[in-house]
């Protein structure tokens, strides 16, 4: 019936889920191997888990969430945290025109992403300068000039036979005078990491003084990237970096990694090969990907709006003091409403799976939910608050209202009075229960 079901879905989310210490243990497993798998360095994962199980251990579990649901949101939390909880944006000076130095592995998409960045900070009313310093591979500065035609966006270049610090040093000039209020430098990479790059690099930071050092890290090397990064932080210090190819199969360990080993925020993510493709980092996204749980994750988002702590507090004790009357049914109908459609809801609920549900007809539960929250509001506020002087007459009445029959709500009150016992007893019971999780 409608209140079992609703008692049901309550109970699940109300932290009286039967998940034990023992599912704790293998799920806290899980999550290793999903991180592990998604690439995250193994050290990262390690500090990590260690950090959770702390955070986890000892904690109360909140009212609206099993501690299964718990751990998740800790792990979900603490992921977020890892990758810097506010979005990371780029900053620009005060005298432009800001300067913004491209630098990566070669392949890692310097040249595509500088083109991006151009046309998605034409977006925001600026009016970008993109700059070929890359003079070591024959194509790379045709490549950037096909960029900028595509895009309408100039391209400064002085062929290959000045030094990349002297292009980069004349593009500044040629900028200002132009009205370009942003440069975007185009650097060369190498397969590797070697002293002669990194001199070079250093030598453009030096002249050219760019408010933002944007490394591009390919994000299909997975494990590669951490050394990469860790590598040009260390030698060129850089402001922050851009993700590319997270359009392909990587999962994106490689976000979790490159922000922990350095320490510096992501601030874009290449989602393509097309020069709309690049889009700001959001950390929440990231972790939703890697841990591969939207739907968990949303549940417990919604669980978390739904059901408020303070109210559910307040309706306890009005449930174990008997005092709970038809206007907090009501609520809770539009608190459980508020988390979607009732399949939905029960399709969120992990081990909720379509056998569990076999055998129950959600159209059937909407509609009676519907039914009964059109009972409810036919009745007036007293007798929504003492069902009690709801005689003969004022039953005709309310069904006639609500566009029902009398058995309905004679069926509803009757419901009514076993739910308030039924919460009696629960909340009875919870009070001997576990409200702590173990440690493990
Ligand atoms: P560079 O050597 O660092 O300048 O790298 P390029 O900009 O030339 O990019 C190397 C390759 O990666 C090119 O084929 C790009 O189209 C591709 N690429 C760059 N960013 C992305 C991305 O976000 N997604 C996909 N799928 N391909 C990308
Ligand atoms: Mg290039």
């Amino acid at each position: 019936g409608l209140s079992e079901k609703l008692q049901e879905t309550m109970k699940k989310l109300r932290g009286k889920g039967r998940v034990t210490e023992k599912d704790v243990k293998e799920m806290m497993r899980e999550i290793k191997l999903a991180l592990l798998e998604a690439d995250v360095n193994f050290k990262v994962v390690k500090d990590f888990i260690a950090k959770v199980s702390e955070r986890a251990v000892g904690q109360d579990v909140l009212e609206s969430l099993t501690p299964g649901q718990q751990v998740i949101k800790i792990v979900n939390d603490e992921l977020i945290d890892l990758m810097g909880r506010e979005q990371s944006k780029v900053s620009f000076s005060s005298r432009p025109p800001t300067v913004f130095m491209m630098v990566g592995l070669q392949g890692s998409g310097k040249t595509t992403t500088s083109g991006k960045l151009a046309n998605l900070m034409r977006k925001q009313g600026k009016n970008p300068l993109l700059v070929a310093c890359d003079v070591y591979r024959p194509a790379a500065i045709k490549q950037l000039q096909v960029v900028g035609n595509q895009l309408g966006i100039p391209v400064f270049s002085m062929g290959d036979s000045l030094s990349p610090v002297d292009i980069a040093k004349a593009s500044i000039e040629h900028a200002a005078s132009k009205q370009h209020d942003l440069v975007i430098i185009d650097t060369a990479g190498r397969l590797h990491i070697d002293e002669g790059l990194m001199d070079e690099l250093l030598n453009i930071k030096n002249s050219v003084k760019p408010h933002e050092i944007l490394l591009v890290v390919d994000s299909m090397t997975g494990q590669d990237a951490v050394n990469v990064a860790d590598s040009f932080n260390k030698k060129l210090g850089v402001d922050g970096m851009v993700l590319t190819k997270l359009d392909g199969d990587t999962r994106g360990g490689a976000a979790i990694s490159t922000k922990a080993v350095t320490g510096k925020p992501i601030k874009f993510v290449g989602m393509g090969e097309k020069l709309s493709d690049l889009e700001p980092f959001f950390p929440d996204r990231m972790v939703s990907r890697i841990l591969g749980m939207g739907d968990v994750l949303s549940l417990i988002e919604k669980a978390q709006d739904a059901f408020d702590e303070k109210k559910a507090i307040e309706m306890e004790k009005k449930m174990r003091t008997m005092q709970f009357t038809f206007d907090d049914f009501l609520e809770q109908m539009q608190q459980v409403k508020k988390m979607g459609p009732l399949s939905q809801v029960l399709n969120m609920i992990p081990g909720m799976n379509a056998k569990a549900l076999q055998g129950v007809d959600i159209d059937g539960e909407e509609k009676n939910l519907a039914r009964t929250e059109a009972i409810i509001k036919s009745m007036t506020r007293q007798e929504r608050n003492d069902s009690s002087i709801i005689n003969g007459s004022r039953r005709k009445r309310i069904a006639a209202g609500s566009g029902t029959s009398v058995q309905e709500v004679n069926k509803l009150l009757k419901s009514f009075e076993e739910m308030k016992k039924m919460f009696k007893m629960m909340s009875d019971m919870n009070k001997h229960g576990k409200k702590k999780l173990g440690k493990f």
